[in-house]
């Protein structure tokens, strides 16, 4: 097959475009939807500055997706003074798995030249996910309580980073999985907290005085490309899976949005212009309601907001500790 554009060979078929594309004109398309994404979102406002910047804060894992994030937006706004970029690794204490992809982490922002920090939750909340695993207090799943310390470090760094955005690497599938996910579960309430939370464009949000806003600049580009466009650009970037993953309800959600991907290529596109439009209408029901903040005050022992007097990570390292 050959590039729709230039006739040069084709690297890649898009079923739910029909494009072909050879690798010079796949890359740009990835590039060019990460960009119409930002202006879409309306990432940097208007009223950034040299002289009082847009800080981001990246979420970099050293995973394919950011990794490809934060090589393009750092090549689309490095020389721009309006703009500061800082990437952030969360170490979770994973042995043989973590350290791997902190070593690709550390090469692509020395080669892009981007500061980098790394929170660990050995430091940070005296805990390692591989020990977490073995003790389990509440009886979850790893990554439910991974999921909270993660969010809880990133949030706290990104706000004592001063970030005006924290900025990670979902992908069209991941958006995806999420969104059916919370119409399956039917989560209505959930729905609403996305779009002021991360999806919605920004001068259409209510922000949180609570929390950094967060986007995902990534997020039209499906899985396939984005390892598509690591892989021919040769980035540094660690595949291997985390040996704890136990997301199983998203292993469903995933094997099933790529077996109608199959069918009926441009369902993801699909579901999520539609979500993206829902969550909308119903961010503005909810704000209505008075339901879209609830009160927040800071947690007794570490700080964190948090709508009770402890918050949940607090009270999982608790249980660990004693368990
Ligand atoms: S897969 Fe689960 S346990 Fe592993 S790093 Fe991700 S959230 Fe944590
Ligand atoms: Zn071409
Ligand atoms: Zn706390």
């Amino acid at each position: 097959m050959n590039c729709d554009r230039c006739g040069a060979d084709a690297v890649m078929h898009a079923a739910y475009s029909g494009a072909h594309l050879c690798e010079s004109h796949f890359r740009e398309s990835v590039e060019r939807r990460v960009r119409r994404r930002v202006r879409e979102d309306d990432l940097l406002p208007d009223d950034a500055t040299p002289e009082d910047p847009e800080r981001w804060v990246i979420g970099l894992s050293g995973g394919k997706d950011s990794v490809v994030l934060a090589t393009i937006l750092d090549e689309t706004f490095a020389e721009d003074p309006r703009v500061e970029m800082v990437a952030l690794s969360i170490h979770e204490g994973i042995e043989g798995y973590r350290d791997e992809s902190l070593a690709a982490c550390e090469e692509l922002t020395a080669d892009l030249e981007m500061r980098h920090e790394v929170v660990g939750y050995e430091d940070e909340l005296g805990v390692r996910m591989d020990d977490v695993v073995e003790d389990d207090p509440e009886n979850m799943a790893a990554c439910a309580y991974c999921g909270v310390f993660r969010r809880d470090l990133l949030e706290t760094y990104a706000e004592d980073l001063g970030a005006d955005k924290l900025l990670t690497g979902h992908n069209l599938d991941d958006e995806a999985q999420t969104a059916l996910m919370n119409f399956l579960e039917g989560d209505v309430a959930q729905m609403a907290k996305h779009f002021d939370a991360s999806i919605g464009p920004f001068p259409d949000r209510r922000e949180s005085e609570h929390f950094v806003p967060r986007a995902k600049p990534l997020r039209d580009v499906p899985e396939k490309e984005v390892a598509l466009y690591c892989h021919l650009r040769d980035l540094p970037s660690h595949m291997a899976e985390c040996p704890h993953a136990s997301e199983a309800y998203r292993g469903e959600i995933q094997q099933l949005l790529l077996d109608m991907e199959e069918r009926h290529p441009g369902v993801r596109h699909s579901i999520m212009a539609g979500y993206e439009e829902l969550s909308g209408v119903l961010a503005g029901e909810y704000r209505e309601d008075g339901d879209n903040s609830p009160d927040l005050s800071p947690c007794e022992r570490c700080g964190s907001k948090t709508a009770r007097n402890v918050c949940r990570k607090c009270e999982l390292v608790a249980a660990i500790d004693t368990g």
